[in-house]
């Protein structure tokens, strides 16, 4: 940096991290160095050119300040897991507080698009167009926590109990997060600018924002938007696989405990740096006391992550595509066997040396004994394939195309999510908490203070 005079690390997002460390010396042999490779893995862009995994291009800047700030950045530690599962970590002490504060939370309420009016300096958001998806019975206000779990916790599908199509959406499977659906929903509300709103602040992630935000991305609208346009189509995508296995075995018998090198017992937590495309992995046995397993409880809980192909495109919503969401989950059935089969014992390098001993050791819950293969099946999986659910990837060349939250170019309108130009402009909680702070102080002057990395 000082070679070439940089003193703003966004200045460096023009270049690919590894290329730029090359050009000012990096041997080629340490650019798979597990330091580079965490930065790489952890923000989903993979250094492996294994079909049909891409070779990685990470906007430097991007890296640069996330390798400073887990490296010297926090406390004790690069990272560390949290005490909860991700919904109850993060999501229930803000819900709770904005309850607290008086915020009314509408659920069942999906925006479908924003409406403007005007031209130039003059374009505001006029109108928010909502599909209204389910109704709570008799008027009530709908809680959506368990609150039978400390902390509170958010259950895998709607209290069926409270809605007043409940049964209906019970009976037919409907899942109210899959875009792919075809559920109508109950009706439509529309909320107009200066009557329902003063301003709307737009979190949506940015793999579901095209249909939300059509009237600035298409170039036949009155409202288009050039650098809309620009952001929206240049900035790439990815699907992510996560993998989450029970075993009734403990830790002793699934690793190789002792470091041949040291002779110290080695702790699993969190690592990275594995086989693709489940790279990412997190030993989160603690979750299990929180999962109210009948007797005998699994022992040990291991999580796994990580990217699928890059740049992708889902297919649109419509009928041709209602069973897009069941066939990537069978896809993903496939990954992950394919991956276990190949790299366990590079993982699991204890006493159970053969695949069928490791299918064995996984637990699954009573009412779903069964043996083999289909113990893994018992096991959970989630693949990204909801637009909504997409991984915004920082390629070099893509970061000067994300818009601040004060800067969306119209009125009545700011935007928030971990897609806005921040300090951070990358896929992470740190960057989704400053976004959001940014853009309540655009709307109201505080906070004052707001987190920056500081470089
Ligand atoms: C597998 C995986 C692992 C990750 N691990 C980490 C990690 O360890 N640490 C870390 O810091 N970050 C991690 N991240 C990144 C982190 O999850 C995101 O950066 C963060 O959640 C972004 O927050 P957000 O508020 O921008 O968007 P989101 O958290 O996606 O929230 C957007 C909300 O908008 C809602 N929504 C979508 N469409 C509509 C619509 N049409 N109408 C109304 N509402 C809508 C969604 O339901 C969602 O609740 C991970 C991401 C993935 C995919």
């Amino acid at each position: 940096m000082l070679e070439e005079s940089t003193l703003d690390f966004d200045e460096l997002d023009e270049h690919d991290f590894v290329t730029w460390m090359r050009q000012w010396g990096l041997a080629p042999e340490h650019a798979a160095v597990s330091s580079l490779m965490l930065v790489y893995e952890t923000l989903f862009a993979h250094l492996d050119d294994r079909a049909p995994y891409r070779m990685g291009e990470l906007a430097c800047g991007v890296a640069l300040r996330w390798f400073l700030l887990v490296s010297f950045g926090y406390e004790g530690a690069p990272a560390y897991d949290f005490g909860w599962s991700c919904a109850e970590t993060l999501i229930t002490p803000y819900y709770q507080a904005l309850r607290q504060l008086g915020t009314e939370v509408h659920f069942f309420h999906r925006v479908e698009r924003l409406g403007f009016a005007g031209s130039g300096d003059d374009k505001q958001l006029s109108r928010v167009h909502l599909r209204v998806q389910a109704t709570v019975a008799e008027g009530r206000e709908y809680q959506p926590l368990r609150l039978d779990y400390d902390p509170p916790a958010w259950p895998m599908t709607p209290d069926w109990s409270q809605l007043r199509e409940g049964a209906e959406l019970r009976e037919r499977g409907i899942d109210l997060e899959c875009a792919y659906d075809g559920w109508p929903g109950v009706g439509e509300r529309v909320l107009v600018q200066g009557d329902d709103f003063d301003v709307c602040v737009l979190a949506i992630p940015l793999g579901a924002l095209p249909p939300v935000i059509d009237e600035l991305i298409d170039p036949r609208s009155p409202h288009f938007d050039p650098n809309w346009h620009a952001f929206v189509d240049g900035t790439a995508l990815t699907q992510t696989l996560s993998t989450q296995l029970w075993f009734r075995r403990d830790a002793a018998q699934l690793f190789d405990q002792r470091d041949a090198a040291t002779g110290r017992s080695r702790v699993r937590g969190l690592a990275t740096g594995f086989a693709q495309p489940q790279a990412s992995f997190g030993e989160l046995s603690h979750l299990i006391a929180h999962e109210r397993w009948p007797a005998p409880a699994p022992v040990l809980l291991t999580y796994h992550t990580g990217a699928l192909e890059g740049a992708v495109r889902l297919p649109s919503v419509g009928d041709a595509t209602r069973g897009f969401p069941a066939a990537e989950r069978l896809r993903a059935r496939g990954i992950v066997e394919a991956w276990l089969r190949e790299n366990h014992r590079g993982l699991f390098d204890g006493e159970l040396t053969d695949f069928d001993a490791l299918l064995d050791a996984l637990a699954v819950p009573p009412e779903q004994e069964c043996s083999g293969i289909e113990r893994l099946w018992a096991q959970h999986f989630n693949i990204a394939c909801q637009p909504s659910d997409l991984y915004v990837l920082s390629r070099p060349r893509q970061t000067r195309l994300r818009r601040a939250p004060h800067d969306s170019g119209a009125r009545f309108l700011l935007l928030a999510g971990d897609w806005t130009k921040t300090d951070m402009n990358c896929g992470c909680v740190e960057g989704a908490t400053q976004s959001g702070m940014l853009a309540a102080r655009a709307l109201s002057g505080h906070p004052i203070y707001i987190w920056r990395v500081g470089f």
